[in-house]
């Protein structure tokens, strides 16, 4: 069923919502704007608001979700306002945006090779791994924040930490990338360089969110929640459904048929045994989203 709350931003209800899960239930209601001010306009209208990537660190609950989200695959434009800064909209997939970045013999984020994600997601999140994170290339961020206002921030204005930005609350609509100029063969190789470790250390056919898990900081150090997981003899531990990977301790993977209720009692799980194993209590890096009453 489609209704249209405003002139130019249809909303549909019941709406499917993909994620790389590929488990949970619909939106009760979910418009796909083409403009920042239609965007703007949508989150003065609506709340709550939630929006929606690629959903690659995505878990809706088996429920379902209230509200209105946001999908901004429509924001798709990629421009140049000068010779290493390259523009795009939040709804532009990363993989696409680094070949694109790439071919133009422009460096950097390459780095991020093997992330799926949509570029307003992957700054959201702040997205990264052992070659870097997003924030590293990050110049300026257009969101619109929960009062509806559209804001340019600068790099400085942004409390990019690990896994996060602390734009949760707002909609990434746009970023500007400082970009260095190179060699598209050469960058093209450090690409699948990355690609090939990914391929060969995590459980890319399987349908997972990546790592469930933040890395913790235990007496001061950042250390990996996969060995973590690993030494707490989670490797191969089921519930329904989900299953911790044999090839990546942090991936949380569920079979076709399972539900979004299996992956949430796995991690639940794996977090009581990490606790008894190490005294280390996990925090998630998968976003749940749960209606809100
Ligand atoms: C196989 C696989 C490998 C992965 N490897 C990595 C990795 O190496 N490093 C890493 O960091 N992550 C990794 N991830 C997780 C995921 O790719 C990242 O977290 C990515 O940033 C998610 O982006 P998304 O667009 O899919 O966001 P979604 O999953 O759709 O959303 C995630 C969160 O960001 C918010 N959000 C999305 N878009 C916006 C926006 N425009 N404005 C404001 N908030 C927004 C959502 O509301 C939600 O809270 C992996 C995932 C998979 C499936």
């Amino acid at each position: 069923m489609m209704t249209t709350a405003q002139a130019s931003t249809p909303i549909e209800h019941n709406a499917f919502l993909p994620t790389w899960f590929g488990v949970g239930g619909t939106a009760d209601a979910l418009a796909r704007p083409d403009t920042i001010e239609a965007v703007a306009q949508l989150v003065r209208e609506h709340h709550p608001v939630r929006v929606l990537g690629d959903g690659a660190n995505l878990l809706v609950d088996d429920d379902g979700v209230d509200g209105l989200v946001l999908c901004l695959k429509r924001l798709n434009t990629i421009e140049y306002p000068d010779d290493t800064t390259v523009r795009a909209g939040a709804g532009v997939k990363l993989p696409a945006l680094i070949t694109e970045t790439i071919r133009n013999g422009l460096g950097g984020l390459e780095r991020l090779g093997g992330i799926p994600a949509t570029v307003g997601g992957a700054v959201a999140m702040n997205a990264g791994g052992a070659w870097g994170e997003i924030a590293d290339l990050v110049n300026t961020v257009q969101i619109v924040d929960p009062d509806g206002a559209v804001r340019d921030l600068d790099r400085a204005e942004i409390e990019f930490g690990y896994r996060s930005s602390g734009l949760t609350r707002c909609v990434v609509v746009r970023v500007d990338f400082a970009l260095t100029p190179g060699d598209p063969e050469t960058l093209r190789e450090s690409l699948k360089r990355i690609m090939e470790y990914k391929k060969n250390s995590q459980p890319l056919a399987e349908r997972s969110a990546g790592c469930a898990f933040k890395n913790p900081v235990v007496a001061g150090e950042r250390v990996s929640a996969g060995a973590l997981i690993d030494q707490a003899g989670c490797k191969g531990l089921r519930h329904h459904a989900a299953h911790v990977s044999e090839k990546h301790a942090n991936f949380i993977c569920i079979d076709p048929g399972g539900c979004a209720h299996d992956a949430i009692g796995l991690m639940e799980m794996v977090e009581q045994r990490v606790r008894d194993a190490h005294g280390v209590t996990l925090e998630r890096e998968v976003v749940i989203w749960r209606r809100s009453r």
